[in-house]
């Protein structure tokens, strides 16, 4: 599919750009959506500690930064599966062309 198509076709490489550049997107946010989870935790943790003693839960804004994360690791592993289309099946349009 990429030597006989995609190669040649502005409109599949352009697409295939976006979804690459999306995906590293969708990684970049889930990594900071990890670090900002990390960060509520450990200051609400450390904080918790130093006034109320042990016996502590993470915070829910680190609950929702976690689940950022994951929503958005997984949003970037589906984008790249979607880039493997691009190699491997030939899409409607090209029949149309
Ligand atoms: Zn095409």
């Amino acid at each position: 599919m990429w030597t006989t198509h995609t190669q040649n076709c502005r409109v599949c490489r352009e697409a295939l750009q976006n979804i690459k550049r999306l995906s590293v997107l969708a990684y970049v946010v889930a990594g900071v959506c990890l670090f900002v989870g990390i960060m509520v935790d450990a200051r609400t943790v450390a904080l918790q500690v130093a006034t109320a003693g042990a016996n502590v839960m993470p915070p829910l804004g680190f609950w929702w930064a976690i689940l950022g994360a994951v929503l958005c690791a997984g949003g970037g592993y589906l984008l790249q599966k979607l880039t493997r289309l691009f190699y491997v099946y030939e899409f409607e349009h090209a029949h149309n062309d």
